[in-house]
């Protein structure tokens, strides 16, 4: 098994809702849940339209899956939770959003996926869930996560932990 590092994020509908059915559908997908973080509330980032802000969680899992499998098989989840908002057919892209932040302690570069994820470095909601699990996890360049903390790009985000949290349990 490899053991992955996401990053989930959500800022349409129920919002904490979603990312708790995430977390309790992704073992049928074949990504065992072994660790998450407290729930994080970030401004988008970015020009975009919905000015919605995000709920986020990192979590360590566990999988079987080859890189791209895994992309496809979370792409796959992405679009079941898109179809299952209550308006029914409309598909609602931001319901739900995971990306693959560390895979092992593997480098990956292909037209479709990139990991360690490319953007990993400049947002806050990836580096604080991953200091608050793994402040000692070494990235494969050699990096400790806790040195991740000194880009100064990370302090101009607007990111507070949210009033609630979730568990694996989903209790
Ligand atoms: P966002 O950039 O907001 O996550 P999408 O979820 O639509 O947007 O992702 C766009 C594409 O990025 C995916 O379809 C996937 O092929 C590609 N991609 C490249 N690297 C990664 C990664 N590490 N994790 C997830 N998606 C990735
Ligand atoms: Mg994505």
């Amino acid at each position: 098994m490899a053991r992955v590092y996401l990053s989930l994020g959500s800022n349409l509908g129920d919002r904490l809702r979603n990312l708790q059915v995430a977390i309790q559908r992704l073992p049928a997908y074949g990504i065992y849940p072994r660790q998450i973080s407290r729930v994080y509330e970030t401004a988008p980032v970015g020009e975009t339209p919905d000015p919605r802000p995000y709920l986020n969680l990192g979590m360590w899992a566990e999988t079987a899956l080859s890189p791209l499998e895994l992309l496809d098989a979370l792409k796959a989840l992405e679009r079941e939770m898109g179809r299952t908002e209550e308006t029914g057919r409309r598909w609602l892209p931001r319901t739900l959003d995971i990306d693959i932040i560390l895979y092992d302690n593997l480098t990956f570069q292909h037209e479709r996926l990139t990991i360690p994820h490319p953007q990993m470095r400049e947002r806050a909601f990836v580096i604080l869930p991953l200091l608050e699990m793994t402040p000692d996890w070494i990235l494969p360049d050699g990096t400790p996560v806790r040195a991740l903390l000194d880009n100064p790009t990370l302090r101009e985000q607007e990111i507070r932990p949210y009033e609630a949290s979730l568990s694996l349990s989903g209790d």
